[in-house]
């Protein structure tokens, strides 16, 4: 973590993240795009770099990804509003080209920071820029999408970029598949939180049994 870059809340961190000159996409950008949504948000979706609407419009996934991205989220009972989404890059690399590693790595400690402000259940991370970076050394996307991955104790399902979806009809029935695998460890998840609830819930000692019936 660099010098200054320790934030005690999201809105700290994006307040950094619009000033930001870590590396030259900060002189390129219209606008940063730190993140949207809740800051107890139980899942957090990571995806590469915002594009050219994200850049005008500072959100993102506001563009036809993003379009697809709610349709997904609809499907399985969910909205933007539930989630928080950020990307890799938290400005627009130009004519929209890949990442470069330098920019990965100057922009990370701001990832870092949002996962342990967050703290979500689970982290979908949109195809293989955001996996490389996510989970380095982990096999490709076409093989780990819609597996879970748990890292330092934090719950990852990469799934295909919505984007890759667009461009490639034959993977928007593996990204529906893996929306479900996300709600399937979300339920896990309740399940889990519900039987650890009644086990904490206190037992009525016998005198208050007996007052109770009879
Ligand atoms: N929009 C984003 O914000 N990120 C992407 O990865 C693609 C589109």
């Amino acid at each position: 973590m660099g010098p200054g870059l320790d934030f005690l809340d999201l809105p700290s961190l994006s307040a950094a993240v619009h000033g930001c000159r870590r590396c030259p996409l900060g002189h390129s950008r219209t606008n940063a795009v730190p993140g949207v949504g809740p800051g107890d948000a139980r899942i957090m979706i990571v995806g590469e770099a915002p594009g050219q609407n994200e850049d005008l419009q500072g959100e993102p996934f506001v563009g036809a990804a993003g379009k697809l991205l709610d349709q997904l989220l609809r499907g399985i009972g969910l909205s933007r509003a539930d989630v928080f989404i950020t990307n890799i890059l938290k400005c627009r690399p130009p004519g929209n080209r890949d990442p470069l590693p330098a920019e990965a790595e100057a922009c990370s400690p701001y990832l870092e920071q949002q996962l342990r402000l967050i703290k979500p259940e689970v982290v979908l991370v949109l195809g293989r820029h955001a996996l490389g970076r996510l989970l380095p050394g982990y096999e490709s996307i076409s093989r780990l999408h819609g597996k879970l991955v748990v890292k330092d104790g934090v719950s990852y399902i990469p799934v295909y970029h919505p984007a890759a979806a667009l461009y490639n009809s034959f993977l928007m029935g593996p990204l529906e598949q893996d929306f479900k695998a996300v709600k399937a460890h979300l339920d896990r998840m309740e399940e889990r939180r519900q039987v650890v609830a009644a086990a904490a819930e206190p037992v009525a000692k016998p005198e208050e049994q007996l007052t109770l019936f009879g």
